[in-house]
Order: C-alpha cells, then structure tokens, then sequence
C-alpha cells in the first residue's frame, strides 16, 4: 500500500516535473532580437481551490487555497496584421476613386468569367462580384459550361477584350484540365489583365514598372507596409515559386530592397534559411510546413497558404501559434491574405479604368 503510494507521488512528480519543462519551452523565445522583442512584466495572481482526497496508509480529505503570485518574464508576441481590416481600407479607397470616375462619366466595368462547376472558384467569384459591386464596380458575371472549348473561351474573351464598358478581365483559375490556360491568359488584352497575369504585366514587374501587380504578391506587399516592416535591406525569403504568387512576389521584395532567396520543394536546408530571414513570406499549400521554431524573433510572417486541417478548418502553411510566439508580425489563416487578393483585384480594376482616361 505504501509502496502503491510512493510510486503514485513519484509519477506525479515525473509529470509535473514534464509540464514545467513544457512551459518553460513554450515560453523560451530562444536568441531574442533586442529591436523587436517586446518587453512583458506582468504580476499573476493565480487563486486555487482544490479539494484533495488522498489513499495512503489511511484516507486523508483536506482542503487546499492557495494563492500564487508571479512577477516579471518575457514573451515576443506578433501584432496580427488584419487582412479583413486592411482590405476595407484599400476598398474604401477603391470606392473613392469609382466615384471620382463616375464623376467624369466613366462606370468601371469588371467581367469575371467563371468555366465549370468547380464550388471553391463558385465561392471566390461570387465573393469578387459582391466586393466589386460594393465598391461601386459594375461587375458581370459570364458562366460557362465545364466542356467549353478553348476557342469558346478564347471568342469570350475576344469580346469581352473589344467591349469598352470592360475594364477588366479576370478567368477564374484553375480551368478545366483540358485548357491550355497559358494561351488564355496571353488573350487577354494586356491593359484589361486585373489578375496581373498577363506575360506582358509579369515582365513590367519583372522590370521594376509594374501595371498590373498579382493580386495575392500584391495584397502580401500591402500588409507588410501596413504592419510597419522595413522592407528595404531586408532578407526575405520567399516559399513557393508558382507565376501565380511565389515569383511575383520575390520580384516585388527585390524592386523594394529586400534580399531575396526563393525557395521550392527541392530547396535544401528550408530550416536555416527561414530562421536568417526577417520576412517569410509561405506559400506552398503544405500545412503548417513553416515551423514555429524556424521564425527568427521579430520576423515579419506572411502565410499565403489555405489548406483544410484534418478537423476540416482552413489552416496556413505556418505553425501559427508557435510563430506568433516568436514573430513581429504575423498573418491569420483565414483573416489575413485571402481578403487582401480580392481587396487588390479591385485596385488593379480601378486603375485599369483610370489608365483609359490617359
Ligand atoms: P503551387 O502552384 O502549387 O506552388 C506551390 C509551390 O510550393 C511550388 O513552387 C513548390 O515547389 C513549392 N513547394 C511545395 N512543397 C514544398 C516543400 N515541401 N518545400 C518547399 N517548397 C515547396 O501553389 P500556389 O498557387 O503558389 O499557392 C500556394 C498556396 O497559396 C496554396 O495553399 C494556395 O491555396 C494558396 N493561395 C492563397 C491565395 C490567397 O489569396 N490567400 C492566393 C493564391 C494561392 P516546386 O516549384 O519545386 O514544385
């Protein structure tokens, strides 16, 4: 019995002993940046009450209160930047400029255009459209059916391309697998491409002129101007090398300054160059790829990435809470850079309307 007893103090021993070594892990902000560690004192006061019945080598009840307190320790918490917040912001700007333009007798006209039934491109048009609409766009919506042909596509676009209440044009992606999606971007009229995909739009990037900026690198910029990040002299390093977001996006940090490295899947040591770099910018769609413990304290984190979790929540590819934990700033998955695409898609749609004014 009282053998049973010892070994039960023991293990619980053991265990609180693990607990503590996992808070204090937890805690642990590991080589801290003097520059952007923020400094917490803090006085808890923490109040038990607990009632404790005890089998031991006779039975004990008792009644414990205790009352803890704890000064002083340091944490790194990021400042989360708001997508949803900084994409109403550049909207309300976007509305300002459509009625300065419906001012001077000009509608800004969008048409998204939509092929299949794909449900998530359905969600991310009719989320465009409404977005559009708020903010003073006319906003069309051409739906076709999953087996159009590419010359069917390639005549809407044609039209859509000659129609002068069009400013811009956005084809939903992905397209059906029998497309050839490269030729149907190339149709689109350079100056009408809002979803800044255009080759020609790409290679003004490319050149430090940007028209039209991907919308998703676009929003990326955005946000890390808003949360205050010094981009120039910067290491950033970019997770992703698709024309869709990873490229324009290195190229965009680059024009502003920042060093680059941009990484994919056969880069080696992804670890260390994430933990040297002061903007991670991820986007693989690999969940949670980006460990917390990679972030270099006071690191800017842009997760890009939108993956379903296995409890069917959309999740990043950041290990979120260990990276607020240690980052600067740090974007939410939802809530961070899905606004700010569509909020950016706008912008580019305005400005398209404004270019043909000269
Ligand atoms: P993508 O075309 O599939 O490209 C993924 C990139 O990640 C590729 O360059 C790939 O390398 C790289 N990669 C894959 N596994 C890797 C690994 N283990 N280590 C390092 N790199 C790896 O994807 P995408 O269109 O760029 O989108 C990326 C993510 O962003 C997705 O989750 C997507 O849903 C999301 N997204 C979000 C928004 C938004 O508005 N929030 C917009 C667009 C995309 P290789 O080139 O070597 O294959």
């Amino acid at each position: 019995m009282v053998q049973g007893s010892v070994r039960v103090v023991q293990a619980r021993r053991r265990q609180r002993q693990r607990r503590i070594e996992r808070r204090v892990d937890a805690r642990d902000p590991g080589p801290v940046d003097l520059d952007r560690q923020r400094r917490w004192i803090g006085i808890r006061i923490r109040i038990r009450i607990g009632i404790r019945i005890g089998i031991g080598i006779g039975i004990g009840i008792g009644i414990r209160i205790g009352i803890g307190l704890r000064i002083g320790g340091r944490v790194v918490t990021a400042t989360v930047l708001d997508g949803k917040l900084v994409a109403a912001l550049v909207k309300d700007e976007v509305r300002a400029r459509t009625q300065a333009l419906a001012a001077r007798g000009v509608t800004v006209g969008l048409a998204v255009v939509l092929v299949g039934d794909d449900p998530a491109s359905a969600v991310y048009v009719k989320a465009k459209t409404k977005d559009a609409r708020e903010c003073g766009i006319d906003a069309t919506d051409h739906r076709l059916p999953a087996d159009t042909s590419q010359a069917g596509l390639l005549a809407l676009v044609a039209r859509l391309g000659a129609d002068p209440r069009v400013h811009g044009i956005l084809v939903q992606l992905p397209l059906p697998k029998h497309f050839d999606t490269d030729a149907i971007i190339a149709a689109i009229p350079p100056h009408k491409d809002v979803d800044g995909l255009h080759p020609e739009n790409l290679g003004r990037v490319a050149q430090g002129k940007p028209r039209f900026t991907a919308c998703t690198p676009a929003g990326c910029m955005r946000l890390l101007a808003h949360g205050g990040v010094t981009v120039a002299g910067a290491s950033a390093v970019v997770l992703g090398r698709s024309v869709l977001v990873g490229k324009p996006m290195a190229l965009l940090l680059a024009n502003a300054d920042a060093t680059v490295t941009l990484c994919h899947s056969k880069t080696r040591d992804l670890a260390e160059r994430v933990a040297a770099a002061d903007i991670v910018i991820a986007a693989v769609g690999r969940p949670e790829l980006v460990r917390g413990a990679w972030i270099k304290p006071g690191a800017a984190v842009i997760d890009v990435g939108i993956n379903r979790g296995a409890d069917g929540k959309l999740i990043g590819d950041v290990e979120y809470a260990a990276a607020a934990a240690r980052a600067g700033v740090i974007t939410p998955v939802p809530g961070g850079v899905g606004p700010m695409t569509r909020a950016c898609l706008l912008e580019n749609t305005v400005r398209a309307a404004e270019l043909t004014l000269g």
